[in-house]
């Protein structure tokens, strides 16, 4: 029935050396507001201890006093002003987000005094649910296509199928682009890329089904809960389904459509469908989230052994009657635009990740079944070394949701000895709970919604303070005192820090999109610990690279490696960057495939050229010295945090 429309041969790292030499990322989002903003010229406050390399940046002041009474009093005013650094360096986009939100505020989330996003939504679809249930079925039922980008085990999809099968009416799929959620969101041009492509294989298979999927672009955020409820009285269609997404804005939106279709005589069901056991599903036994990850897989695993039919898959659907190839003719006609100019890739890119990730959800479930086949085995004993390419690289699947978390889990279940998720084969056993930690962040963030990007105006003026763009999960964490040095930055994004393995790893995003979970522990800690630098700033240069970016993932990737997030490593585990090269890539592999200046450097010299004397040419000097960052990393942590431990 599916069509196999992509390339098959998967050619993830393509060492192109003469590429890689040539290769410049384009500058970062992040540079480009300052660049030209006199930020760019402050004068250092704080001299940055044992730089090697040039020194061009500033400190923020410790924010201690964000909840503190006068502060309060001032209002919005004030929040405003104590994120002016935010702002400057392009962590927060003023456009889309207000000030940041105090940390009482976040307490009042934290003692549910406040409607949490998820809770807005439940609430718009329980009580509209018994009106909705009297909508009956018109000429036509719409599936709204988000980041669930197939047809396989895809839950609003196949009810929206149920739905018109039951009155014998065609199924019509949707798919809105919209230039101004990129940019709010930091989507990443390398993902849009590989949404668009993704569409095109959507679009192939569904009208084999005769199934017409539209893809409209949609300039403004604000305005894209109109179009849909238009173009549903344009199509006749009375029932809309579409998964939720767990993201603030989109929590909303969900709930403000759901209400306006109503008032339009249009049934809008938004149904959980991306993570395995739902948000909301677990709760300790007090009642509370939880927020450390082993306790909470030991209740996910539980739930999913006590609730089997969890992993059951959702059927495609069926085809459409085939008076639908006449009736929606301009629709089946319509082509998938094209990149947003905000999100367009030069000629030479698009070739370069076309090559790389071929799209679609054949690809997915091909890559998924080849690793269940072959590497799972070994999974347990070699994830952790980027050079032995032995994890899946399916995390672009996940993301855009060519594959379900859940089809995943249900065949690397049925690939083991037993049924139990925690047991048989270990590499499968590990392998289930790493896509366990993609469930858990999401859980984590639904609950705690602060750490999002926050407020989408659909339902709150800007000035409402609702919200904020990136609290730290500990909200005193916010006190601590972060650098801004632009030239350091430059150099941890350029992969030319001076320590091979932090370096390879920058190459490889900045060449594939992907990086290594190992290496994204390692360049996170670097950043924020070796360099001091706001970890939003590599949050976000992240997303604009990543072609996996998924803000819950990497929000509390960066939490975890910054020690400011859910469940994080101690602040006072600082990663050694040589030791990590030496532990993690010991023949110095993935360091010469991605770093071309090192590639004639023999044995352990590779992990410290020039401490080890192998001055190879081309290569920079380190610009931090490791021990005295530790040390001010360490004071830097008290001092934000007024006690020793954390
Ligand atoms: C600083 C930082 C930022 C990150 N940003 C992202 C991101 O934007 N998007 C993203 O999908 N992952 C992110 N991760 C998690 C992880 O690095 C990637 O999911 C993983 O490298 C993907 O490779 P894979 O598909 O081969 O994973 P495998 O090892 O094969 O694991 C299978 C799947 O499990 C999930 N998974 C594995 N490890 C994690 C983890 N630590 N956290 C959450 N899910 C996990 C992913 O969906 C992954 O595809 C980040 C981690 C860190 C430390």
């Amino acid at each position: 029935m599916l069509k196999a429309c992509c390339n098959p041969t998967v050619r993830l790292f393509p060492l192109v050396v003469s590429t890689i030499r040539q290769f410049r990322p384009r500058t970062s989002t992040i540079l480009q507001p300052v660049l030209t903003s006199r930020a760019y010229h402050h004068t250092p406050k704080v001299q940055m201890p044992a730089t090697k390399g040039a020194v061009n940046g500033t400190k923020r002041k410790a924010n201690g006093t964000s909840d503190s009474p006068s502060k309060k009093a001032k209002g919005e005013a004030s929040a405003f002003k104590d994120s002016k650094l935010e702002e400057e360096y392009g962590i927060v986009d003023r456009e889309y987000y207000p000030p940041e939100m105090t940390n009482e505020r976040c307490k009042q989330y934290n003692a549910n005094q406040i409607e949490r996003p998820i809770e807005t939504l439940n609430k718009a679809q329980k009580e509209s649910k018994a009106e909705r249930d009297r909508v009956q079925v018109k000429d036509a039922v719409v599936h709204w296509f988000k980041n669930d980008l197939r047809i396989m085990d895809n839950k609003a999809l196949h009810l929206a199928s149920e739905k018109s099968k039951s009155k014998g009416v065609p199924l019509v799929c949707l798919h809105i682009i919209s230039p101004q959620d990129y940019k709010a969101h930091v989507t990443s041009a390398v993902r849009v890329d590989f949404a668009l492509r993704t569409l095109q294989v959507l679009k192939e298979d569904l009208a084999e089904l005769d199934i017409p999927l539209y893809v409209e672009t949609v300039e403004k955020r604000k305005a894209i809960p109109d179009r849909i409820l238009e173009l549903c009285e344009k199509w006749g269609a009375s029932h809309l389904y579409t998964n939720i997404e767990y993201e603030v804005d989109e929590l909303r939106r969900e709930a403000l459509i759901t209400r306006k279709g109503l008032e339009k005589g249009i049934s809008i069901d938004a149904v959980p469908d991306t993570c395995v056991v739902a948000p909301g599903e677990l709760s300790s036994g007090t009642g509370n989230q939880y927020a450390v990850y082993s306790p909470w897989f030991r209740a996910w695993i539980t739930y999913l052994h006590t609730h089997p039919h969890q992993l059951d898959l959702f059927e495609p659907p069926g085809k459409n009657p085939p008076k639908t190839r006449e009736t929606f003719k301009y629709l089946f006609d319509c082509p998938i635009p094209e990149a947003p100019e905000n999100k367009k890739l030069t000629d030479e890119e698009r070739k370069r990740f076309k090559s790389m990730w071929p799209p679609g959800e054949h690809e997915a479930r091909e890559r998924m079944n080849k690793f269940i086949r072959g590497r799972i085995s070994d999974y347990k004993d070699k994830r952790n070394l980027p050079a032995a390419n032995n994890t899946a690289v399916i995390s672009v699947h996940f993301s855009s949701g060519t594959l379900s978390a859940r089809t995943a889990i249900a065949a690397a279940r049925d690939a083991n000895s037993t049924k139990k998720l925690d047991g048989g084969n270990t590499g499968i056993a590990c392998w289930i709970s790493e896509i366990a930690w993609r469930d858990f962040y999401k859980h984590v963030l639904v609950h705690w919604p602060f750490t999002w990007y926050l407020p989408f105006p659909f339902t709150y003026p800007r000035h409402t303070n609702s919200s904020s763009m990136n609290k730290p999960f500990k909200p005193e964490y916010t006190n601590i005192a972060w650098e801004y040095d632009l030239a350091l930055f430059e150099k941890w994004t350029t992969g030319t820090t001076g320590y091979p393995f932090i370096d390879a790893a920058m190459r490889q995003l900045n060449h594939t999109g992907y990086m290594h979970n190992r290496a994204r522990m390692g360049v996170a800690s670097f950043l924020s610990k070796d360099l001091l630098i706001d970890w939003r700033m590599g949050e976000r240069y992240f997303m604009e690279r990543l072609i996996d970016g998924d803000f819950a993932s990497n929000n509390s990737g960066w939490g975890f490696s910054a020690s400011t997030g859910v469940d994080p490593q101690p602040y006072f585990r600082i990663f050694n960057p040589i030791l990590q090269g030496e532990r993690f890539d010991p023949e110095g592999e993935y360091i010469r495939k991605w770093v071309p200046e090192l590639e004639g450097v023999r044995g352990k010299a590779i992990h410290d050229p020039y401490g080890r004397g192998a001055n190879p040419r081309g290569y920079p000097k380190m610009c931090v010295d490791h021990k005295d960052s530790r040390n001010r990393a360490l004071e830097r942590y008290k001092e934000g945090l007024g006690r020793e431990t954390a």
